[in-house]
């Protein structure tokens, strides 16, 4: 079977290889699926650089943090041969082989059957980023944004998390504020169904005043660092920040003044352990509220050999809305 694996030289950095490897070299696990397709997100960025970005342990090592296909054998009840799967997270891809290989075998527990109306190649469009971003909407819905409540801002909008939120609050009725550092995405974003576009310096900068007029109703933020610290003080009195990632930092110089003034909520959103049946909830929503021609136009295809330079492009902020790699 063909695949990506990470092989570390006598330098200790490791370096991708294309190569064929026998299948009893996959890991233990309960199923085994031919994977139809992969995808790219950040953290495979990390895992495609010479030294894993403190995610990968062991070598050889095939990275994909997600994948999608079709059951090949099952030793679980809950899966049989010919069932279309998605599986994300779970550490897959980082301390366990992933999908940047024709076949991978995991445990029954981490797969997700796909709903009806979603195929592989539209599972991998969404991908963990996308899937992520579903989450963060479900969050700041279980939170009590409403339409009507006022505009949602989403963060680094232009990348694969920020991409999909953007076309699933627009699709279900939000106007959505996009801030992006590519004003050469503007009419990307606005295809997407983004209202305002925010270049990111207008907002990424140190807290002055802990609040500032209060502006948005919900937010999605995939950038952390000054700009998620700065949004706090500009949410509405009672609204929420889903915080999802920190590509602009994992540090937070922010004031506490926005929770107790304005009862302003920052949720975190994990979608690496997260319980089966909201993964079940997410995907189900991803079916309906995703609208599937918007999300063909953020996909960018590649293939396993194309993969350690978009992985060093992602790292570097580069890549314009999903890759979807074919890995066959
Ligand atoms: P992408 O690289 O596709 O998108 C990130 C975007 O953030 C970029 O496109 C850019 O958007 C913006 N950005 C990049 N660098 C900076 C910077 N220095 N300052 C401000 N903005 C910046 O990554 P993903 O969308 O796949 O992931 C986004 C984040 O979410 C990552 O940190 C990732 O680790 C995290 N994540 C977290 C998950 C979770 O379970 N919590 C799951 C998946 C991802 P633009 O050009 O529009 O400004």
């Amino acid at each position: 079977m063909r695949a990506l694996v990470m092989e570390q030289g006598e330098d200790g950095l490791a370096a991708a290889q294309i190569t064929d490897i026998d299948e009893a070299m996959l890991p233990e696990g309960d199923v085994t699926v031919a994977v139809e397709y992969s995808t790219l997100n950040y953290k495979d960025g990390l895992c495609l650089s010479p030294k894993g970005g403190g995610l990968v342990r062991n070598y050889p090592h095939v990275p994909g943090i997600d994948f999608a296909g079709t059951v090949e054998t099952s030793d679980d009840p809950r899966f049989a041969a010919g069932d279309k799967v998605v599986l994300t997270g779970w550490r897959v891809g980082e301390n366990r082989w992933g999908g940047y290989a024709e076949k991978a075998r995991v445990k029954a527990d981490w797969l997700v059957p796909l709903p009806d109306g979603l195929s592989p190649h539209d599972a991998m469009a969404v991908g963990t980023a996308g899937f992520t971003a579903m989450l963060a909407v479900m969050a700041l819905e279980d939170h009590g944004l409403t339409p009507d409540k006022g505009p949602v801002l989403v963060t680094g909008a232009a990348g694969g998390v920020g991409s999909v939120a953007t076309a699933i609050l627009a699709h279900i009725g939000y106007d959505v504020a996009a801030v992006t550092g590519r004003p050469e995405q503007a009419d990307y974003l606005k295809s997407l169904g983004a209202k305002t576009i925010i270049a990111r310096d207008e907002i990424n900068e140190t807290v002055k005043r802990p609040l500032e007029t209060e502006t948005w109703a919900g937010c999605i933020d995939a950038v952390g660092g000054d700009m998620l610290a700065r949004i706090l003080g500009q949410m509405k009195y009672g609204a929420s920040v889903a915080a999802v990632g920190l590509a602009g930092g994992a540090h937070l110089p922010a004031s506490v003044v926005p929770f107790l003034l304005r009862g302003v909520n920052l949720l975190g959103i994990d979608s690496v352990t997260q319980p089966t049946e909201n993964r079940k909830r997410a995907w189900a929503r991803v079916a309906t509220d995703l609208p599937l021609a918007k999300l063909h136009d953020m996909v960018h295809p590649a293939t396993l050999t194309e993969l350690p330079d978009l992985g060093a492009a992602i790292l570097k902020g580069g890549i314009k809305g999903r890759v979807v790699v074919d890995v066959n």
